[in-house]
């Protein structure tokens, strides 16, 4: 008779150490995610319980806190979503990986957050148009050597520009010639996302307790 043997479940804290210090949000410990990579400022972890991410050294959920104050709009914080399908596909090419972030957010990991200074998020707002140009981004990043040079130029976000000259001719050309393709691909992402919650930009209203 063959011996069968159950699967040890290991609870994520047992992964704690020096290389997965503590989420800022949730104190579930962080993993590797992302190598280097240019325009950031180190290797990225992120959390398999809230999805935070953190570039870098995780600084405490001070700091967390600060960056995501620094995405208030008005009254509402717009997050470029961890969480989202887009993330999910783009990986390394997520057009939300813009130089000099530290902290990329998820829903959960702001409710997590929040909660830390007693507030609460009373609404979670899919933005679908937003999320398609962050979607579409994503997908070109993935045949550029660059990163978000089409939004660089159309919308002046954050991007970093291929090294050599004739790299940067290729973008130019490729962002052009594949941008109704990969809007025909964006589109059908960036509406289950957000159908499944996941879209790629969302906009919070927090209030306190
Ligand atoms: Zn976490």
């Amino acid at each position: 008779m063959e011996q069968t043997e159950a699967t040890p479940i290991v609870p994520l804290e047992a992964g704690a150490g020096p290389e997965n210090p503590p989420c800022p949000a949730c104190g579930e410990p962080l993993f590797g995610w992302i190598g280097g990579k240019a325009g950031l400022d180190g290797p990225v972890r992120r959390c398999e319980s809230c999805g935070l991410a953190i570039v870098g050294e995780p600084g405490g959920s001070e700091a967390a806190l600060r960056e995501l104050d620094s995405l208030r709009l008005e009254d509402t914080l717009r997050i470029e979503n961890r969480g989202s399908f887009a993330c999910a596909l783009g990986g390394a090419g997520w057009a939300g990986l813009h130089p000099g972030r530290r902290h990329l957010f998820t829903v959960e990991a702001v409710r997590r957050l929040v909660a830390q200074r007693d507030q609460v998020v009373k609404s979670a707002r899919w933005r679908p148009l937003a999320g398609l140009a962050s979607t579409w981004q994503t997908l070109l990043n993935s045949v550029t050597f660059g990163h978000d040079v089409a939004l660089g130029a159309l919308r002046g976000v954050p991007a970093v520009r291929a090294e050599r000259p004739w790299q940067r001719r290729i973008d130019g050309l490729a962002s052009i010639v594949l941008a109704l393709p990969a809007l025909l691909i964006a589109i059908p992402v960036e509406l289950a996302g957000g159908l499944c919650r996941r879209g790629a930009i969302v906009s919070l209203k927090l209030e306190l307790f």
